[in-house]
């Protein structure tokens, strides 16, 4: 991600640029007849086309995100102690932004911790 964030923030942020991006094209498709006038009518269709494609691609990814977060682990940041959502093998703390995993051979931990955790799942 090019985001230093939480999986889950990063759909967000996506799915909110989205929805900015398609609303900018739709004012600005219909801004379009205001200043070209029945040339700017295609521009406008083009733009309202677009930004339906772009709002529901954003709606899309909102559901994603929100079908994710339900699948997500949640777990206390050993970090800051506060409870967050994981996404897969790694992802970031949502408040710390520290990378955290639950893959074993991907943590640096102490082999103790390790035989702990193999104990335990
Ligand atoms: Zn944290």
């Amino acid at each position: 991600m090019i985001f230093k964030s939480a999986k889950i923030e990063a759909f967000r942020t996506w799915g909110l640029l989205l929805t900015m991006l398609g609303m900018g094209l739709m004012v600005l498709g219909t801004a379009g007849i205001v200043f070209f006038g029945s040339a700017g009518k295609i521009l406008a269709g083009i733009g309202l086309v677009i930004g339906l494609i772009a709002m529901m691609g954003s709606l899309a990814i909102y559901f994603w995100a929100g079908m994710m977060s339900v699948s997500a682990v949640q777990i206390e940041c050993p970090e800051c102690n506060k409870l967050t959502k994981m996404l897969g093998k790694t992802d970031r703390c949502m408040f710390c932004k520290t990378i955290m995993t639950l893959d074993p051979s991907q943590a640096n931990i102490t082999a103790e911790q390790l035989e702990a955790q193999k104990s335990t799942s």
